[in-house]
């Protein structure tokens, strides 16, 4: 009963016209951004995650509180657990589904495959069944990733463009995500939308991610491995700042369950679609690391060694005029402003003051 009232609580709304939403992955980094923006607007949000150990599992656990001291309950839980989320939809009539649960990072995948199959392809089709079996159903907005573009080399991507050559196991379980969610729309007129996100960055962030993890050893006068392409060539990604995302993700559920639209790939009655979330301006990795240098004020030591072939892509680059037509997405924080604010929670959160740490 404890239990049954805090998810209630949990999910009530506080606007007129709001919605109730059950975001999976909460406790992680786009979870924690995407929850906290619902709730401010007066949404009603459930969070889930499983707090797995593929990365610090205290940040996890951190982001947690930062969600309950918001009034948002995260369940620590499965989605591969159908009872659990039977009990869920049983127990809130949501309206919608914001599913960030994945397995995610390349390279991890050489050595934890089933990792992969576990949240993004079972876990996927569990949370689904739910979906169809719950009353009412909710509409599903999802993240797959701009990973499915793979070796593609026409430049920016866009939806339509073709996402046959992954080049790593969670590029391929993300596609896989498309077809399986496609599959639930047309066959139980699910609505779904997929968000192909361009490498997310900000406060709260992955430290599997090059710019955590470089900050993390300049500061402590660690090497950095700089990947580099074929004939020299410098890595590019379309960093996206995580606010960006964030008003993207709220877009495009406020958008979701209608038919109407006229952006991405629709098929089917129930609407389908997918759109890019990235920012439109690449930036190689030998410039973030200077643009890391400037704000932590320290050199790095640089390792450029060739990209070894274990599941990055040479660029990543994004066309967003599908998401911009449907929902206004407009990314407006550019890679120094951004870095800018992720060193200043990075120095406060792991206690640096002046390039120092603290204790
Ligand atoms: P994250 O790892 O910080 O968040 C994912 C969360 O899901 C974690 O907290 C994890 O504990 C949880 N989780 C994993 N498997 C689960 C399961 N089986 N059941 C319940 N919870 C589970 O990653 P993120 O960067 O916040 O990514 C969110 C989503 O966006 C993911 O689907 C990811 O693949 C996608 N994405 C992210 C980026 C990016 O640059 N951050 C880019 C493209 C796509």
């Amino acid at each position: 009963i404890q239990w049954e009232k805090q998810v209630r609580n949990s999910a009530q709304i506080h606007r007129s016209g709001g919605m109730s939403v059950l975001v999976t992955g909460a406790a992680g980094f786009v979870g924690t951004h995407v929850s906290l923006a619902l709730k401010k607007r007066g949404d009603g949000v459930v969070g889930l995650d499983n707090f797995n150990n593929y990365y610090d599992p205290s940040l996890k656990k951190a982001r947690k509180t930062l969600l309950q001291n918001h009034g948002i309950f995260a369940i620590e839980g499965d989605i591969n657990d159908a009872k659990l989320l039977a009990k869920l939809f049983d127990t809130v009539a949501f309206t919608h589904v914001m599913h960030l649960a994945a397995q995610a990072g390349v390279r991890y995948a050489m050595e934890n495959p089933h990792s992969y199959v576990h949240s993004n392809i079972a876990g996927l089709v569990t949370l689904l069944e739910a979906c169809k079996s719950a009353n009412p159903q909710p509409s599903i907005v999802w993240a797959s990733s701009s990973s499915v573009y793979g070796l593609n080399e026409k430049v920016p991507f866009s939806e339509d463009d073709r996402t046959d050559q992954p080049a790593s196991l969670y590029a391929a379980t993300k596609k896989a995500g498309e077809e399986i969610t496609h599959t639930y729309n047309h066959i139980y007129g699910l609505s779904i939308t997929g968000l192909r996100f361009f490498t997310v960055y900000g406060p709260w962030g992955r430290p599997d991610m090059a710019y955590f993890s470089f900050t993390r050893n300049i500061l402590q006068g660690k090497p950095i491995t700089v990947y580099r392409g074929k004939d020299h060539v410098d890595l590019a990604r379309d960093f996206t700042y995580i606010d960006d995302i964030v008003k993207g993700c709220l877009g495009s559920l406020d958008t979701s369950g209608k038919s109407t639209g006229s952006g991405g790939k629709k098929r089917g009655p129930a609407p389908y679609r997918i759109f890019n979330l990235g920012n439109t301006s690449p930036v190689t990795v030998p410039k973030l690391v200077s643009i890391l240098e400037r704000h932590l004020k320290m050199k790095a030591k640089k390792n450029i060694v060739e990209m070894p072939g274990n599941g990055d892509v040479p660029f990543t680059h994004a066309n967003i005029s599908c998401a911009q037509k449907e929902f206004g997405y407009k990314p407006t924080t550019d890679l120094q402003t951004g870095l800018k604010k992720f060193v200043r929670w990075y120095l406060s959160y792991y206690g640096y003051s002046h390039g120092k740490r603290n204790g």
